[in-house]
This record gives structure tokens, sequence and C-alpha cells, in this order.
């Protein structure tokens, strides 16, 4: 008897779910603004007493130079910034067409605000976590915003289902 599902149709399947994961990945970013910091810079030598470089390599550093160092052009730090972009499909809640994103909208507050729901699969790392959970905004297509509601995430390792709702700041 020949098989109900052929192999024939499991690569087209295979094929067009990889191409909708793929371009669900091409959604514009969104950039998880967090604050910049200092750090010494990991290139040269610090002068404590001078608070800025010695001017010397540290031996361990990227990039070994005489003179000033090329990597905090002698600061002897340099700011990190916090900031990420990350690509998760997302979409806008429109309470106007949508019932079921109106009662959402109303228990989360302000029906004049704009509502934002991204949710999906992020392979991501610690790091990128750590700057989603300290994240002081949120830019997405230009609009400036805030969480809504708590970060979810469920998974385990580097693959998350990860949900979040954001809304313009007020
Ligand atoms: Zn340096």
């Amino acid at each position: 008897m020949k098989p109900l599902v052929t192999q024939k149709t499991i690569n087209l399947y295979q094929k067009y779910i990889g191409q909708l994961y793929s371009d669900l990945k091409k959604t514009t970013p969104i950039r998880v603004v967090g604050s910049s910091s200092e750090s010494r810079c990991g290139n040269c030598v610090y002068d404590i007493r001078g608070r800025r470089s010695s001017g010397k390599y540290n031996s361990s550093g990227p990039s070994p130079f005489e003179g000033i160092c090329p990597v905090c052009g002698g600061k002897g730090v340099v700011t990190v910034d916090g900031s990420v972009d990350i690509y998760i499909p997302y979409r806008w809640l429109d309470p106007s067409k949508n019932e079921a994103d109106a009662i959402l909208v109303s228990k989360l507050g302000d029906v004049k605000l704009r509502y934002l729901e991204a949710k999906g699969v992020l392979t991501v790392s610690p790091d990128i976590f750590a700057k989603l959970s300290a994240a002081v905004r949120f830019e997405v297509e230009g609009l400036k915003m805030v969480l809504a509601s708590p970060q979810t995430k469920r998974g385990l390792k580097n693959d998350y289902v990860f949900r979040m709702i954001l809304k313009t700041e007020g």
C-alpha cells in the first residue's frame, strides 16, 4: 500500500515551513534599549592615580599598540552599550477590530496607548536575556515603548518561547 503522506509531500512541507520560519525571523527588529555602563579597558594597563590609560599594552588585549590605546583612545575605560536588537514575530493589538485584543487591552490599562504583542521562538544567549530583563525601554518601528506586562519565557538551554506585551510610553 502506498503511504498516505508521500516523501514528496513531506519535502514540500519542510520547504514551506522552513521558508515561513525564516520569513518570520525577518521581522523588523525590536530594539532592547539598556543603560550603558563604563568598564575598564581590556587592552591597556589602567593608571589608577591618573584615572586613565597608562599608555601601556596589557599583553592580553586584542590590539597591541605603542602610544595611545586604540581600544579606549587613552581614556582607560570603555562604554558598554546595554542595547541589543532581537528578531521575534510581533503584532500590534487592534481593540477596534479584534474582541480578544479589546479584552486584553482593557486588562492592561490605558486604551489610548498602542499595544504590541511579541511572541515566538527566541534562540538567544543568557546575555541577551539579561539585557531583556534589564531593558530600560524598547523601540519598535520608531516608537518608544515600555513593558505592559511581565515577560514570560518557556524552554530549555538557548531555545525559548518568549512573550512580552509592550505599550507606547504614555
Ligand atoms: Zn585602553
